[in-house]
């Protein structure tokens, strides 16, 4: 663990927290620290150097590994609802919401694609130099730049304004906000406002997306992505159906009877109508009684 906070037990018990902008947590990674100090813990409890107030290190450590009982996908829908965009952003109050959208382009915003953030808690920091200023008047002497952007996504069907916050655009465009900046900056480009070109590979992809819908701002603000492809369609079938397919396979079953009584057709005929009759009816069932368990 990286600059953690960790409090000493005493009054409360022992705490560890993170100082908001460098920590990294890692869980069930094989990170050589963390094999060493497990060799080094059965080490300790053979020596007796370490009490043995667990039966293994595993057991001993497996209270702070709580969340890994659960896959990537779990947490990913934890606490969310799953629901197609055209869904969200009808809703009246905020709430928290699993979609799949296709990321179309990033909107200009007022002050760029960056920030500056507050070494002390995660607020924004203003001002033209050292120290710089947030909110709650902490100041914060180097500069710590964090991405924000405003893009707009679409599924076919409906479009919005999503923000995307610092790991996710971390996460599309390869490079931390501070590297992409020293980058501009080496080739002469000063403008907080002008926005590089690496900024655009946010666009043109296909996102799983947990998210944040803020009614009250008519946008959400983005918590977590994931772009496996696997996911996505997970979470596609989870969809409940559109009226509108309901009432094209019921459209399509009509002409099917329509075709199957008043034509004369060679028994193979009408049995390959029977057949796609068959289809569409299953699916017709199978869609109307999503809907109604939705509804
Ligand atoms: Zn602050």
């Amino acid at each position: 663990m990286k600059y953690a906070k960790i409090r000493k037990e005493g009054k409360w018990p022992l705490t560890i927290s993170n100082t908001w902008s460098t920590t990294k947590l890692f869980i069930n990674e094989e990170v050589p620290e963390i094999v060493e100090f497990k060799k080094s813990l059965i080490a300790g409890i053979e020596s007796g150097t370490v009490d043995r107030f667990a039966e293994t290190p595993s057991q001993m450590m497996s209270q702070s590994y709580g969340s890994s009982q659960y896959t990537p996908q779990q947490i990913f829908m934890h606490n969310s609802e799953i629901m197609p965009l055209r869904k969200i952003v009808q809703l009246p109050q905020e709430t928290k919401c699993v979609t799949i959208v296709n990321t179309i382009k990033v909107k200009p915003a007022k002050y760029g694609w960056y920030y500056l953030t507050c070494f002390k808690c995660p607020k924004q920091c203003f001002g033209e130099a050292p120290p710089y200023k947030c909110g709650d008047q902490h100041e914060t002497q180097t500069e710590i730049l964090r991405y924000k952007l405003d893009v707009e996504v679409g599924d076919g069907q409906a479009k919005a304004t999503f923000v995307f916050w610092d790991r996710e655009c971390e996460q599309l465009i390869g490079k931390s906000a501070l590297v992409l900046r020293s980058e501009m900056l080496a080739d002469g480009i000063h403008d907080p406002l002008d926005y590089p070109e690496d900024i655009d590979l946010i666009a043109g992809k296909t996102l799983a997306v947990k998210v944040k819908w803020q009614p009250k701002w008519k946008t959400g603000s983005v918590i977590q992505i994931n772009q496996a492809d696997d996911f996505i369609n997970e979470i596609t079938s989870q969809f409940p159906p559109t009226d509108v397919s309901c009432i094209w396979r019921l459209y399509f079953m009509y002409l099917i009877i329509l075709y199957f009584f008043s034509l004369e057709l060679a028994d193979s005929c009408k049995l390959s109508y029977l057949l796609c009759f068959f289809f569409f009816f299953c699916r017709f069932l199978k869609d109307w009684s999503r809907l109604l368990l939705r509804n």
